[in-house]
C-alpha cells in the first residue's frame, strides 16, 4: 500500500503505539504456526471459491463462499474472520475416496458470530475427524462507502450520477467481503465470480476466464484462478471502465478508469511499461501473473492511495491519472513513484508475503526504497535520490520522540495493524534498507534479494530471511547492524568531536549518542553504525561499534561525514568544523548541502547546538541551489514563519528575508513554463509560488490574485493551476472564496473537484475557515471531499478543525475509513502550538479511545509539547539572529 503523498499529509504523518516488547524474529519455517492470531490453527484452507452478486443502488451484496479445507486435528467448530455479513446457511462435507463429495449431517448449520474479535464459528454438533473438507458458506453484506472491503465510489459523468464498486482488504478487511482465514500466511489460489449488470465490466486479480450473460442483461464474469496469495490481496472491481492496454516484455499491462477518462491514464501506462521490464531484470524473476493492471477510484481517502492487490493495483484517481488541465509536474513524477511502488510489491509482498504484520516494515520500506531506486534508473533527471532525504527527516521526526517505536513491532490487534502504517515502517524502513545497500554495496545486495525472492516465492517469510540471503550474497555480516536500527527504537547521534591535519589525510574522533527532541538527557542506545565521511579526497568508511570510532580520511577540506546522506543517523559536528562547512557550503554537492542543512537546522531546534548554526546554513543557500535544496530552504523559512504566528512584526521580518532568499530563484524561472525547461524547473516553480504564497508574500499573492481576477489560462488549466488557485484560496477574501466555491460545486471532473474542496479549507481567515468546516458537513461536498476539507482547515487552523470535529464527532467519524478512525481527530490537531491543546487530546483518548489505539492521540501530543518547547527555548535564539541580520 502507498500512504498519501508527503506533500498533502496531516492525518496521516502521525500513527502507532506498540509499546509492547519486540520478540526476536521466527524462522520462516514455523513462522505461520508462531504468529499471533485469533484463528485456531486446527484447520487450514486449500482453495476458495467465491460469487458476489453486488446490489449497488441499496449498498448490499449476496455472497457465496466454498472453501475447501484441510482439518489437522478433530475438532467439532471451525472458526474463520467475517465481519458484517449476515450468515443465511453454512454447511459442510467430506471428500469421499472417489473425489466426489458427501454433505455432513443437515444442509443448514449454526453460526455463531463474534462481530468484536471479527469472526465466525461453525458448530457441527459432533467431532469431525481429520482430512479434506469443503465448507460453504450463503450470506450478505454490506457495500461501504469508505474504502474497506467492498466499497462504492459515486461520482459524474456526462450521462449523470454514476457508482462504481472496488474492494480494499488490507490490512484486514477481506473478511467484510467474504469469510476466511483472513491472515497473510494463509495463502491460497482463489476463484472469484460476479454477477455484473448490463453495459458494465469487472475487473479481477486475474484476467477473465468466462462470461455467462443472464436474461436480464447482466453477467456472471468468472476470472481465472489465482496463484496461492494471502487474501489481502484479491481484488474485485465493477463499473463503467475504460481500459487502455501495452505490453510490456510479453506482459499485458493495463490502465482501468472510469469511461471517458481512459486517455488520462496514458502516462501511468507508459511508466508501467518502463518500470515492469526493469523490475524483471532486478528481481530475476518474471512478473508472475498473466497480466498487471492498475484501476483508478474516483475520489480519495484519508489513509491512502495506492493499494498493491496482486495483478490489479488499486489507486485513487489523483495518484493515477493525468490530466492535462489540472496536473502539476510533481504529480507526474509522484504517479510514477507510487505506481514503482505497488508494482515493486508484485514481487516483494505478493509473490512473496510476509508471514505477519509483525513485518509489515519489510514490506513497505523496500517498496518505497525500491520505488526510488527504478525511478533513480528510470527518470534521473528528477533526482529522486535528492527526495530521500525528505523521508529521512519524516522518519527522524517521530524516531526522535519518547512515543516512537522500533520498525519491526509486534502486531496482535486489527487495530495495532492499521495504525502500523506510519512514517517509522515506511520511511525509516527505507533509510534503513538504502544504508544497508549502501553498506554491503549494490552488486551484493541485488544479488541476495534476487535469491530471497527464487527461494521464497509463493511463500511467506520474516525479516531475517531477507538479512540472511543478503548476507550469503554479500558474503559478510549485516544482521547485527539490521537488528540494531529494526528492533530498537531511535535515531542516533554521531559527534564529530575533532579532525586533525596530518600528512594530507584527516584524523577524526566519533562519538556515538542519541538523538531525541524530548528526552535530551536520556542515556543513549547502542548502534553499529556505518559511517561514510570525505574530507576533500577519496570517501572513508568505518563501522562505530561500542559507542566510539577513529577514521582517517584523505585529504584536507571541510570534513563531510555522512557523506552521501545514506546513513540514518545525526551528524553532530564540533563547532569550528561546522563553520568551515557553513564557509564552503556552495561547494558541497546537492545531496550533502540538503542532509547537512536538514541536520543542522533540527540538532538547533532539539538544543543540541544554537539555532543560529541552521540559519546561518539557510543564509549560505545560494540563489541558483539545486531546486530540492532549495524545496527544503523554503520549508525552514516557513517552519519559522509559522512560529511567529499572532506576531506581525516578526512574521513580516521573516517574510521578507524568505523574499531575499526564494524572490531571485522565482524570478529566473517566471510564471510560465519555457520550451525545454527541466521537468524539476517546473517543480520548483510551484513549490516557490506555494511556499511564498503561504507567507502572504505580497508580489505572489498580488500575482496569484490577478491572473484568478482576470481567468487567467494559467488558472483555468495547465500544471501551476492548483498552486496559483492555493495562493489565491490562502489569502482569500469572503467573495474570492465564494468564487472558488461555485467552481468546486460546479466542477465535473471528479479529480478537479477534489482539488478544489481541499483548497477551500487551506485559508488564512478565520471566518472562512469556519464557513469551509460547515460545508463540509453538508452534502455538497461528496462523502471522500468532506474529510479532505476538514484536514485542508486543519492545515491552517489545527485548533479550529479539532474542536469542530469533536463538536460534530459522529458526522464526522462517518466521513473517514474504519482504519482512520483512531488517527483523524489527533491528526487534525498534531500542527496545534497551543498547550491547551495537550489536555483537550487526553481527554479526547480517555473518552473515545482504548490503551491499545491511543497511539495517534499520544504521538500528536508528543509533537505539540515538541512545538510549545521550540517556541519557549529557541525562539529567543533565532528572533536574535533575525535582528542581527537585519542590521
Ligand atoms: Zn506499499
Amino acid at each position: 500500500m502507498r500512504r498519501l503523498p508527503l506533500v498533502s499529509v496531516l492525518a496521516i504523518a502521525l500513527a502507532s503505539c506498540a509499546t509492547a516488547p519486540t520478540p526476536a524474529p521466527t524462522p520462516a519455517a514455523d513462522a505461520a504456526a508462531r504468529v499471533p492470531s485469533q484463528l485456531p490453527r486446527h484447520t487450514r484452507p486449500l482453495h476458495y471459491t467465491i460469487a458476489i452478486v453486488p446490489d449497488a443502488a441499496n449498498l448490499r451484496f449476496t455472497g457465496t463462499t466454498t472453501i475447501e479445507v484441510q482439518v489437522l486435528e478433530a475438532t467439532d467448530t471451525i472458526t474463520v474472520n467475517a465481519a458484517e455479513l449476515d450468515f443465511r446457511e453454512a454447511s459442510i462435507a467430506s471428500y469421499m475416496e472417489d473425489g466426489r463429495i458427501s454433505p455432513i449431517g443437515s444442509a443448514t448449520r449454526e453460526v455463531r458470530v463474534d462481530a468484536e474479535n471479527q469472526t465466525a464459528t461453525v458448530g457441527f454438533g459432533h467431532r469431525i475427524e481429520p482430512g479434506r473438507y469443503r465448507l460453504r458458506f450463503d450470506y450478505s453484506g454490506k457495500i461501504n462507502t469508505q474504502a474497506a472491503g467492498l466499497f462504492a465510489l459515486d461520482y459524474h459523468d456526462e450521462s449523470g450520477p454514476k457508482r462504481a464498486l472496488f474492494t480494499q482488504f488490507e490490512a484486514p478487511d477481506a473478511r467484510r467481503m467474504f469469510p476466511g482465514w483472513d491472515e497473510p500466511a494463509f495463502r491460497t489460489p482463489y476463484d472469484l465470480s460476479v454477477t455484473v449488470p448490463a453495459g458494465q465490466q469487472a475487473i479481477g486479480n486475474m484476467p477473465e476466464a468466462g462470461r455467462e450473460v443472464q436474461a436480464d442483461g447482466s453477467a456472471i464474469v468468472r476470472f481465472r484462478t489465482t496463484p496461492a496469495m494471502s487474501s489481502y490481496l484479491l481484488f474485485l472491481a465493477v463499473g463503467e471502465f475504460d481500459r487502455i492496454t501495452a505490453t510490456a516484455a510479453g506482459t499485458e499491462v493495463g490502465v482501468v478508469t472510469r469511461r471517458g477518462a481512459g486517455e488520462q491514464g496514458r502516462w501511468a501506462l507508459q511508466s508501467q511499461v518502463q518500470i515492469l521490464p526493469w523490475y524483471n531484470q532486478y528481481f530475476g524473476t518474471r512478473y508472475p501473473l498473466p497480466k498487471l493492471d492498475n484501476v483508478a477510484g474516483p475520489g480519495t481517502s484519508q489513509f491512502f492511495g495506492a493499494m498493491e492487490n496482486w495483478g490489479a493495483i488499486f489507486s485513487f484517481e489523483n495518484i493515477l491519472l493525468v490530466d492535462p488541465a489540472i496536473t502539476t509536474e510533481a504529480r507526474r513524477q509522484q504517479i510514477f513513484e507510487v505506481d514503482a511502488h505497488e508494482m515493486a510489491h508484485q514481487w516483494f509482498g505478493d509473490l512473496v508475503t510476509m508471514a505477519w504484520w509483525d513485518d509489515l516494515w519489510l514490506n513497505e520500506g523496500f517498496a518505497s526504497w525500491m520505488a526510488t531506486k527504478a525511478t533513480a534508473a528510470l527518470h534521473p533527471e528528477w533526482e529522486p535520490l535528492l527526495g530521500r532525504i525528505d523521508g529521512r527527516e519524516a522518519a527522524i521526526n517521530l524516531d526522535s520522540l519518547a512515543t516512537t517505536h522500533p520498525v519491526v513491532q509486534h502486531v496482535t490487534t486489527v487495530e495495532q495493524i492499521s495504525q502500523a502504517f506510519d512514517s517509522i515502517t515506511y520511511e525509516k524502513g527505507e533509510a534503513v534498507i538504502t544504508m544497508l545497500e549502501d553498506y554491503v554495496g549494490e552488486a551484493a545486495w541485488r544479488s541476495g534479494v534476487r535469491a530471497y525472492i527464487a527461494r521464497h516465492r509463493l511463500g511467506n517469510t520474516v525479516t531475517d530471511d531477507l538479512w540472511g540471503a543478503i548476507e550469503t550474497a554479500a558474503g559478510r555480516p549485516i544482521t547485527q547492524i539490521a537488528h540494531d536500527f529494526t528492533l530498537q527504537p531511535g535515531v542516533p547521534l554521531i559527534r564529530v568531536e575533532s579532525a586533525q591535519c596530518a600528512g594530507g589525510r584527516t584524523q577524526i574522533a566519533l562519538r556515538q549518542g542519541e538523538f531525541s527532541r524530548d528526552r535530551p538527557d536520556k542515556q543513549p542506545l547502542g548502534w553499529h553504525v556505518p559511517v561514510i565521511a570525505a574530507a576533500g579526497g577519496a570517501p572513508a568508511r568505518t563501522l562505530v561499534e561500542g559507542g566510539a570510532a577513529r577514521l582517517a580520511v584523505a585529504g584536507c577540506g571541510p570534513l563531510v561525514v555522512n557523506y552521501g546522506q545514506t546513513g540514518y543517523y545525526r551528524t553532530l559536528y564540533a563547532p569550528p568544523l561546522l563553520a568551515r562547512l557553513t564557509e564552503n557550503f556552495a561547494r558541497l554537492r546537492p545531496l550533502d548541502q540538503i542532509g547537512l542543512l536538514a541536520d543542522n537546522w533540527e540538532l538547533g531546534l532539539a538544543g543540541y547546538q544554537s539555532p543560529a548554526a541552521g540559519l546561518d546554513l539557510v543564509e549560505a543557500v545560494p540563489a541558483d541551489a539545486n531546486s530540492r535544496l532549495l524545496t527544503r530552504t523554503a520549508s525552514i523559512l516557513i517552519q519559522v514563519y509559522r512560529m511567529y504566528e499572532g506576531d506581525p512584526a516578526h512574521e513580516a521580518m521573516v517574510r521578507r528575508w524568505a523574499a531575499a532568499k526564494l524572490g531571485p530563484a522565482l524570478r529566473q524561472l517566471g510564471w510560465s513554463a519555457r520550451p525545454g525547461e527541466p521537468a524539476n524547473d517546473a517543480v520548483l516553480r510551484a513549490t516557490l509560488i506555494e511556499r511564498l504564497g503561504d507567507m502572504s508574500n505580497p508580489e505572489v499573492a498580488a500575482e496569484a490574485a490577478r491572473r484568478f481576477a482576470a481567468n487567467d489560462p494559467s488558472v483555468v488549466a495547465g500544471p501551476l493551476r492548483e498552486t496559483i488557485l492555493g495562493a489565491v484560496a490562502y489569502n482569500a477574501d469572503a467573495a474570492t472564496w465564494e468564487r472558488l466555491r461555485v467552481m468546486a460545486r460546479d466542477e465535473r471532473n471528479p479529480l478537479v473537484k477534489g482539488q478544489l474542496y481541499g483548497l477551500l479549507g487551506f485559508v488564512r481567515d478565520e471566518a472562512l475557515a469556519r464557513r469551509a468546516l460547515d460545508l463540509a458537513l453538508t452534502d455538497e461536498p461528496g462523502a471522500t471531499n468532506a474529510s479532505r476539507l476538514i484536514s485542508a482547515v486543519a492545515n491552517v487552523h489545527p485548533d479550529l478543525a479539532f474542536d469542530f470535529a469533536l463538536a460534530h464527532r459522529e458526522r464526522v467519524m462517518g466521513l473517514v475509513d474504519a482504519s482512520s478512525s483512531s488517527r483523524f481527530l489527533p491528526g487534525l490537531a498534531t500542527r496545534s502550538s497551543d498547550p491547551a491543546m495537550v489536555e483537550k487530546l487526553r481527554d479526547y483518548a480517555t473518552r473515545y479511545m482504548t490503551p491499545q489505539s491511543r497511539g495517534a492521540a499520544d504521538r500528536a501530543i508528543a509533537a505539540i509539547e515538541d512545538r510549545v518547547r521550540v517556541r519557549t527555548q529557541r525562539l529567543p535564539a533565532i528572533t536574535r539572529w533575525l535582528e542581527a541580520r537585519r542590521s
